[in-house]
Protein backbone atom coordinates (compact mmCIF):
# COMPACT_ATOMS: atom_id res chain seq x y z
CA UNK A 1 0.00 0.00 0.00
CA UNK A 2 1.58 3.41 -1.03
CA UNK A 3 1.70 6.11 1.37
CA UNK A 4 -1.18 8.71 1.58
CA UNK A 5 0.29 11.90 0.73
CA UNK A 6 -0.74 15.23 0.77
CA UNK A 7 -2.28 17.17 -1.67
CA UNK A 8 -0.07 19.25 -3.85
CA UNK A 9 -2.68 21.27 -6.10
CA UNK A 10 -4.60 22.33 -2.64
CA UNK A 11 -1.23 23.07 -1.03
CA UNK A 12 -0.65 25.26 -4.25
CA UNK A 13 -3.55 27.24 -3.31
CA UNK A 14 -3.14 27.59 0.20
CA UNK A 15 0.33 29.31 -0.57
CA UNK A 16 -1.80 31.58 -3.37
CA UNK A 17 -4.28 32.52 -1.12
CA UNK A 18 -1.56 32.71 1.48
CA UNK A 19 0.25 35.47 -0.30
CA UNK A 20 -2.72 36.76 -2.55
CA UNK A 21 -5.81 37.45 0.06
CA UNK A 22 -3.74 36.90 3.26
CA UNK A 23 -1.07 39.07 3.18
CA UNK A 24 -1.25 40.98 -0.33
CA UNK A 25 2.12 41.19 -1.07
CA UNK A 26 2.71 44.53 -3.01
CA UNK A 27 4.88 44.96 -5.50
CA UNK A 28 8.33 45.23 -4.23
CA UNK A 29 7.24 45.11 -0.71
CA UNK A 30 9.80 42.85 1.03
CA UNK A 31 8.35 39.44 3.12
CA UNK A 32 9.47 38.26 6.71
CA UNK A 33 8.24 34.77 6.94
CA UNK A 34 8.14 32.94 10.29
CA UNK A 35 7.70 29.06 10.13
CA UNK A 36 8.25 25.45 11.55
CA UNK A 37 11.25 23.66 9.69
CA UNK A 38 8.34 20.95 9.00
CA UNK A 39 6.63 23.09 6.79
CA UNK A 40 9.40 23.59 4.26
CA UNK A 41 7.03 22.74 1.53
CA UNK A 42 4.62 25.26 2.15
CA UNK A 43 7.63 27.91 2.15
CA UNK A 44 8.94 27.01 -0.92
CA UNK A 45 5.31 27.42 -2.37
CA UNK A 46 4.56 30.61 -0.90
CA UNK A 47 8.10 31.92 -1.82
CA UNK A 48 7.62 31.51 -5.11
CA UNK A 49 4.22 32.83 -5.43
CA UNK A 50 5.27 35.98 -3.38
CA UNK A 51 8.16 36.38 -5.75
CA UNK A 52 5.64 36.04 -9.01
CA UNK A 53 3.09 38.62 -7.26
CA UNK A 54 5.73 40.74 -7.04
CA UNK A 55 7.83 40.58 -4.00
CA UNK A 56 11.03 42.37 -3.10
CA UNK A 57 12.77 39.94 -0.96
CA UNK A 58 11.52 36.80 1.07
CA UNK A 59 13.11 36.08 4.09
CA UNK A 60 12.17 32.82 5.63
CA UNK A 61 13.27 31.80 9.74
CA UNK A 62 12.72 28.41 10.66
CA UNK A 63 12.18 26.91 13.80
CA UNK A 64 12.13 23.36 15.04
CA UNK A 65 10.93 21.27 17.76
CA UNK A 66 13.88 19.32 18.22
CA UNK A 67 16.00 22.76 18.57
CA UNK A 68 13.47 23.80 20.87
CA UNK A 69 13.11 20.76 23.36
CA UNK A 70 16.97 20.50 23.22
CA UNK A 71 16.71 24.24 25.26
CA UNK A 72 14.54 22.98 27.89
CA UNK A 73 15.92 19.26 28.55
CA UNK A 74 19.67 20.62 28.26
CA UNK A 75 20.25 24.15 28.45
CA UNK A 76 21.71 25.68 31.78
CA UNK A 77 18.79 28.13 34.12
CA UNK A 78 19.84 31.18 32.86
CA UNK A 79 18.87 30.04 29.38
CA UNK A 80 15.63 30.83 30.16
CA UNK A 81 15.23 34.24 31.15
CA UNK A 82 17.18 35.15 27.37
CA UNK A 83 15.79 35.29 23.94
CA UNK A 84 17.22 36.37 20.48
CA UNK A 85 16.32 39.95 20.87
CA UNK A 86 19.02 40.61 18.01
CA UNK A 87 16.48 39.19 15.58
CA UNK A 88 13.81 40.88 16.72
CA UNK A 89 15.54 43.82 16.66
CA UNK A 90 15.85 42.95 13.16
CA UNK A 91 12.85 41.91 12.07
CA UNK A 92 11.26 44.75 13.89
CA UNK A 93 13.60 47.19 11.44
CA UNK A 94 11.84 44.94 8.66
CA UNK A 95 8.44 45.90 9.37
CA UNK A 96 9.87 49.75 10.01
CA UNK A 97 10.89 49.72 6.59
CA UNK A 98 7.90 48.26 4.95
CA UNK A 99 8.48 44.51 5.24
CA UNK A 100 5.46 42.39 5.22
CA UNK A 101 4.81 39.35 8.15
CA UNK A 102 3.86 35.99 6.91
CA UNK A 103 3.81 33.20 10.10
CA UNK A 104 3.19 29.48 9.27
CA UNK A 105 1.81 28.04 12.53
CA UNK A 106 1.55 24.07 13.04
CA UNK A 107 3.98 23.01 15.58
CA UNK A 108 3.26 19.94 17.77
CA UNK A 109 0.67 21.47 20.32
CA UNK A 110 1.94 19.05 22.72
CA UNK A 111 5.91 19.64 22.44
CA UNK A 112 6.20 21.33 25.66
CA UNK A 113 3.84 19.27 27.91
CA UNK A 114 6.01 17.51 30.01
CA UNK A 115 8.33 20.69 30.28
CA UNK A 116 8.28 22.05 33.72
CA UNK A 117 5.81 24.88 33.56
CA UNK A 118 7.76 27.42 35.13
CA UNK A 119 10.93 27.23 32.86
CA UNK A 120 8.18 27.40 29.97
CA UNK A 121 6.84 30.70 31.25
CA UNK A 122 10.13 32.36 31.99
CA UNK A 123 11.31 31.06 28.35
CA UNK A 124 7.95 33.06 26.68
CA UNK A 125 8.47 36.11 29.00
CA UNK A 126 12.02 36.76 27.70
CA UNK A 127 10.73 36.26 24.70
CA UNK A 128 7.76 38.46 24.37
CA UNK A 129 9.67 41.40 25.74
CA UNK A 130 12.33 41.01 23.07
CA UNK A 131 9.92 40.37 20.84
CA UNK A 132 7.96 43.45 21.69
CA UNK A 133 9.17 46.41 19.28
CA UNK A 134 8.77 43.82 16.53
CA UNK A 135 5.36 42.54 18.04
CA UNK A 136 3.83 46.71 18.30
CA UNK A 137 4.31 46.82 14.56
CA UNK A 138 1.77 43.78 13.54
CA UNK A 139 -0.27 44.79 16.77
CA UNK A 140 -0.59 48.39 15.82
CA UNK A 141 -1.07 46.77 12.08
CA UNK A 142 1.59 49.35 10.62
CA UNK A 143 2.15 46.30 7.65
CA UNK A 144 -0.14 44.03 6.20
CA UNK A 145 0.19 40.32 8.17
CA UNK A 146 -1.05 36.87 7.67
CA UNK A 147 -0.98 33.74 9.31
CA UNK A 148 -1.73 30.44 7.76
CA UNK A 149 -1.19 27.17 8.69
CA UNK A 150 1.01 23.34 7.40
CA UNK A 151 -0.20 19.68 8.85
CA UNK A 152 3.14 19.58 10.60
CA UNK A 153 3.63 15.55 11.68
CA UNK A 154 3.27 16.26 15.37
CA UNK A 155 -0.04 18.50 15.25
CA UNK A 156 -1.80 16.17 13.21
CA UNK A 157 -0.71 13.10 15.46
CA UNK A 158 -2.32 15.03 17.72
CA UNK A 159 -5.53 16.02 16.14
CA UNK A 160 -6.03 12.37 14.50
CA UNK A 161 -4.52 10.08 17.59
CA UNK A 162 -5.94 6.74 16.20
CA UNK A 163 -5.02 7.20 12.52
CA UNK A 164 -0.93 6.13 11.22
CA UNK A 165 1.30 9.77 10.61
CA UNK A 166 0.13 9.78 7.03
CA UNK A 167 -2.88 9.38 7.21
CA UNK A 168 -3.65 12.00 9.81
CA UNK A 169 -1.42 14.37 8.05
CA UNK A 170 -3.63 13.96 5.10
CA UNK A 171 -6.60 14.08 6.75
CA UNK A 172 -5.34 17.53 8.62
CA UNK A 173 -4.00 18.78 5.60
CA UNK A 174 -8.06 18.22 4.15
CA UNK A 175 -9.17 19.89 7.04
CA UNK A 176 -6.98 22.82 6.70
CA UNK A 177 -7.40 23.45 3.15
CA UNK A 178 -11.58 23.35 3.47
CA UNK A 179 -11.28 25.71 6.79
CA UNK A 180 -9.15 28.12 4.31
CA UNK A 181 -11.02 27.63 1.65
CA UNK A 182 -8.71 26.42 -1.14
CA UNK A 183 -10.86 23.34 -1.61
CA UNK A 184 -12.83 25.75 -3.89
CA UNK A 185 -12.38 26.23 -7.58
CA UNK A 186 -11.48 29.57 -7.42
CA UNK A 187 -10.59 30.08 -3.64
CA UNK A 188 -9.61 34.10 -4.62
CA UNK A 189 -13.43 34.68 -4.96
CA UNK A 190 -14.57 32.46 -2.62
CA UNK A 191 -12.98 34.74 -0.28
CA UNK A 192 -14.41 37.71 -1.45
CA UNK A 193 -17.56 36.54 -0.94
CA UNK A 194 -16.68 35.35 2.65
CA UNK A 195 -15.11 38.93 3.71
CA UNK A 196 -18.29 40.56 2.23
CA UNK A 197 -20.69 38.40 4.72
CA UNK A 198 -18.31 39.10 7.92
CA UNK A 199 -18.36 42.85 7.01
CA UNK A 200 -22.05 42.86 6.93
CA UNK A 201 -21.90 41.46 10.54
CA UNK A 202 -19.14 44.26 11.65
CA UNK A 203 -21.32 47.08 10.09
CA UNK A 204 -24.26 46.21 11.85
CA UNK A 205 -22.54 45.54 15.24
CA UNK A 206 -20.72 48.88 14.83
CA UNK A 207 -24.23 50.64 13.91
CA UNK A 208 -25.63 49.31 17.20
CA UNK A 209 -22.68 50.44 19.57
CA UNK A 210 -23.31 48.29 21.75
CA UNK A 211 -22.05 49.27 25.70
CA UNK A 212 -21.49 45.66 26.42
CA UNK A 213 -22.32 41.77 25.39
CA UNK A 214 -24.25 39.48 28.14
CA UNK A 215 -23.37 35.78 27.41
CA UNK A 216 -25.55 32.67 28.71
CA UNK A 217 -24.41 29.35 28.47
CA UNK A 218 -23.70 26.27 30.93
CA UNK A 219 -21.17 27.36 33.77
CA UNK A 220 -21.41 31.00 31.86
CA UNK A 221 -23.14 34.11 32.67
CA UNK A 222 -20.78 37.05 32.02
CA UNK A 223 -20.92 40.86 30.97
CA UNK A 224 -18.10 42.18 28.88
CA UNK A 225 -18.15 45.97 29.24
CA UNK A 226 -17.13 47.10 25.41
CA UNK A 227 -14.07 50.01 25.64
CA UNK A 228 -15.05 53.46 24.51
CA UNK A 229 -15.09 54.33 20.94
CA UNK A 230 -14.22 50.17 19.95
CA UNK A 231 -14.70 48.99 16.75
CA UNK A 232 -15.90 45.64 15.19
CA UNK A 233 -13.40 43.82 12.74
CA UNK A 234 -13.68 40.78 10.58
CA UNK A 235 -12.21 39.65 7.43
CA UNK A 236 -10.12 41.63 5.97
CA UNK A 237 -9.08 44.87 6.35
CA UNK A 238 -6.83 47.80 5.72
CA UNK A 239 -3.11 47.98 7.64
CA UNK A 240 -2.06 52.00 8.14
CA UNK A 241 0.14 51.13 5.02
CA UNK A 242 -3.26 51.06 3.08
CA UNK A 243 -2.69 47.54 2.27
CA UNK A 244 -6.16 45.10 2.57
CA UNK A 245 -5.04 41.99 3.92
CA UNK A 246 -6.55 38.68 5.55
CA UNK A 247 -4.76 38.62 8.75
CA UNK A 248 -6.00 35.04 9.88
CA UNK A 249 -6.26 32.17 7.21
CA UNK A 250 -8.73 31.16 8.24
CA UNK A 251 -10.90 33.47 9.85
CA UNK A 252 -14.55 32.86 10.99
CA UNK A 253 -14.62 36.13 13.31
CA UNK A 254 -15.87 39.20 14.18
CA UNK A 255 -14.25 40.61 17.49
CA UNK A 256 -13.53 43.57 19.31
CA UNK A 257 -11.94 45.31 22.11
CA UNK A 258 -13.66 44.91 25.86
CA UNK A 259 -13.07 47.36 28.28
CA UNK A 260 -10.32 46.83 30.77
CA UNK A 261 -12.15 47.54 33.51
CA UNK A 262 -16.24 46.12 33.08
CA UNK A 263 -16.44 42.46 32.80
CA UNK A 264 -18.05 41.03 35.72
CA UNK A 265 -19.70 37.24 36.34
CA UNK A 266 -18.37 33.71 35.28
CA UNK A 267 -17.12 32.27 32.10
CA UNK A 268 -16.53 28.17 31.81
CA UNK A 269 -13.97 27.63 28.49
CA UNK A 270 -15.90 24.96 26.22
CA UNK A 271 -12.84 23.72 24.43
CA UNK A 272 -9.54 22.72 25.87
CA UNK A 273 -6.62 25.31 25.47
CA UNK A 274 -3.57 24.60 23.67
CA UNK A 275 -0.83 26.88 25.27
CA UNK A 276 2.80 27.11 24.44
CA UNK A 277 3.25 23.38 24.57
CA UNK A 278 0.61 22.38 27.42
CA UNK A 279 -3.23 21.47 27.30
CA UNK A 280 -4.94 23.79 29.97
CA UNK A 281 -9.04 22.22 30.64
CA UNK A 282 -11.59 22.95 32.16
CA UNK A 283 -10.89 26.75 32.99
CA UNK A 284 -13.27 28.32 35.04
CA UNK A 285 -12.78 31.43 35.59
CA UNK A 286 -14.68 35.10 37.43
CA UNK A 287 -13.91 38.09 36.70
CA UNK A 288 -14.81 41.58 39.19
CA UNK A 289 -14.27 45.13 37.56
CA UNK A 290 -12.85 43.76 34.67
CA UNK A 291 -9.88 41.64 36.76
CA UNK A 292 -9.61 37.49 36.78
CA UNK A 293 -10.45 36.77 41.12
CA UNK A 294 -10.49 33.14 40.69
CA UNK A 295 -9.15 30.91 38.36
CA UNK A 296 -9.67 27.33 38.43
CA UNK A 297 -8.87 24.41 35.34
CA UNK A 298 -9.49 20.76 35.63
CA UNK A 299 -6.09 20.36 33.90
CA UNK A 300 -3.14 22.41 33.18
CA UNK A 301 -3.79 25.19 36.23
CA UNK A 302 -0.26 25.44 36.89
CA UNK A 303 0.08 26.95 32.99
CA UNK A 304 -3.21 28.65 33.44
CA UNK A 305 -1.83 30.31 36.98
CA UNK A 306 1.60 31.12 35.38
CA UNK A 307 -0.32 32.49 32.11
CA UNK A 308 -2.42 35.39 34.38
CA UNK A 309 0.72 36.18 36.65
CA UNK A 310 2.59 37.54 33.22
CA UNK A 311 1.44 40.66 34.20
CA UNK A 312 -1.28 42.74 35.49
CA UNK A 313 -3.02 42.96 31.99
CA UNK A 314 -2.85 39.43 31.57
CA UNK A 315 -5.59 38.98 33.98
CA UNK A 316 -7.70 41.12 32.04
CA UNK A 317 -9.86 40.89 28.83
CA UNK A 318 -7.56 42.37 25.33
CA UNK A 319 -10.47 40.95 22.75
CA UNK A 320 -13.81 39.39 22.72
CA UNK A 321 -14.65 37.41 18.99
CA UNK A 322 -18.08 36.05 17.89
CA UNK A 323 -18.27 32.94 16.00
CA UNK A 324 -21.39 30.75 14.74
CA UNK A 325 -21.64 27.26 16.16
CA UNK A 326 -22.43 26.26 12.26
CA UNK A 327 -19.04 27.84 11.11
CA UNK A 328 -17.47 25.24 8.84
CA UNK A 329 -14.75 24.77 11.51
CA UNK A 330 -17.08 24.18 14.36
CA UNK A 331 -18.81 21.69 11.89
CA UNK A 332 -15.40 19.57 11.08
CA UNK A 333 -16.23 18.83 14.96
CA UNK A 334 -12.28 18.47 15.18
CA UNK A 335 -10.27 19.94 17.69
CA UNK A 336 -7.00 21.14 16.48
CA UNK A 337 -5.44 22.20 19.34
CA UNK A 338 -4.32 25.38 17.44
CA UNK A 339 -5.63 28.78 18.45
CA UNK A 340 -5.92 29.74 14.67
CA UNK A 341 -8.22 27.21 14.03
CA UNK A 342 -10.27 26.69 17.43
CA UNK A 343 -10.83 30.04 17.94
CA UNK A 344 -12.63 30.31 14.82
CA UNK A 345 -15.35 27.75 15.45
CA UNK A 346 -16.32 29.19 18.77
CA UNK A 347 -17.05 32.54 20.40
CA UNK A 348 -13.53 33.81 22.26
CA UNK A 349 -12.64 35.69 24.36
CA UNK A 350 -8.58 36.68 24.87
CA UNK A 351 -6.73 37.52 27.79
CA UNK A 352 -3.90 40.68 27.60
CA UNK A 353 -3.56 43.15 24.66
CA UNK A 354 -5.98 44.63 22.95
CA UNK A 355 -5.70 45.12 19.13
CA UNK A 356 -5.30 49.24 18.69
CA UNK A 357 -7.00 48.62 15.47
CA UNK A 358 -10.21 47.21 16.97
CA UNK A 359 -11.41 51.20 18.11
CA UNK A 360 -12.92 54.15 15.69
CA UNK A 361 -9.88 55.88 14.03
CA UNK A 362 -7.41 53.36 15.99
CA UNK A 363 -4.72 53.73 14.16
CA UNK A 364 -4.78 57.82 15.57
CA UNK A 365 -4.75 56.48 18.88
CA UNK A 366 -1.59 57.32 21.42
CA UNK A 367 -1.24 53.97 23.45
CA UNK A 368 -2.73 56.65 26.67
CA UNK A 369 -5.32 57.24 24.48
CA UNK A 370 -6.13 53.48 23.89
CA UNK A 371 -5.96 52.85 27.74
CA UNK A 372 -8.36 55.65 28.69
CA UNK A 373 -10.83 54.40 26.47
CA UNK A 374 -10.46 51.13 28.21
CA UNK A 375 -7.91 48.86 26.10
CA UNK A 376 -5.67 46.59 27.90
CA UNK A 377 -2.19 46.01 27.76
CA UNK A 378 0.24 43.39 28.31
CA UNK A 379 3.17 40.90 26.93
CA UNK A 380 -0.03 38.50 26.50
CA UNK A 381 -2.48 37.62 23.94
CA UNK A 382 -4.28 34.50 24.59
CA UNK A 383 -7.98 33.06 23.17
CA UNK A 384 -9.77 30.76 24.94
CA UNK A 385 -12.93 29.08 23.19
CA UNK A 386 -16.06 29.93 25.33
CA UNK A 387 -19.28 29.37 22.61
CA UNK A 388 -21.33 26.11 22.05
CA UNK A 389 -24.46 25.62 20.58
CA UNK A 390 -25.62 26.39 23.82
CA UNK A 391 -24.39 30.10 24.06
CA UNK A 392 -27.14 32.83 23.96
CA UNK A 393 -25.88 36.93 23.91
CA UNK A 394 -27.12 39.79 24.25
CA UNK A 395 -26.18 43.48 23.09
CA UNK A 396 -26.87 45.92 25.92
CA UNK A 397 -27.29 49.42 24.72
CA UNK A 398 -26.08 52.31 26.56
CA UNK A 399 -29.80 52.68 27.90
CA UNK A 400 -30.16 48.99 28.76
CA UNK A 401 -31.75 47.79 26.24
CA UNK A 402 -31.47 44.40 25.44
CA UNK A 403 -31.14 43.36 22.00
CA UNK A 404 -30.84 39.61 20.86
CA UNK A 405 -27.33 38.83 19.19
CA UNK A 406 -27.18 35.26 19.64
CA UNK A 407 -29.43 32.19 19.91
CA UNK A 408 -28.31 28.92 20.31
CA UNK A 409 -24.75 29.41 19.40
CA UNK A 410 -25.85 31.41 16.12
CA UNK A 411 -26.76 34.73 14.59
CA UNK A 412 -30.09 35.88 16.54
CA UNK A 413 -31.32 37.49 12.85
ZN1 LIG B 1 -9.99 36.24 17.99
ZN1 LIG C 1 -7.13 36.88 19.68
Amino acid sequence: MSKATIDETMLDRLAEVAVRVGVNIQQGQDLVLTAPAEALPLVRRVAAAAYRAGAGLVTPILSDGDVTRARYLHAGEDSFDRAPGWLYDGMAAAFAGGAARMAIAGDDPMLLSDIDAAKVSRAGKANSMAYKPAMEHIVNFDVNWAIASYPHPGWARRVFPDLPEDEAVVRLADAIFAASRVDTPDPVAAWADHNAALRARTDWLNERRFAALHFRGPGTDLTVGLADGHEWMGGASRAKNGVICNPNIPSEEVFTTPHAEKTEGTVRATKPLAHQGSLIEGIEVRFEKGRITEARASRGEDVLRELIATDEGARRLGEVALVPHGSPISQSGLLFYNTLFDENAACHIALGQCYSKCFVDGGDLSADQIAAQGGNSSMIHVDWMIGSAETDIDGITDTGDRVPVFRAGEWAD
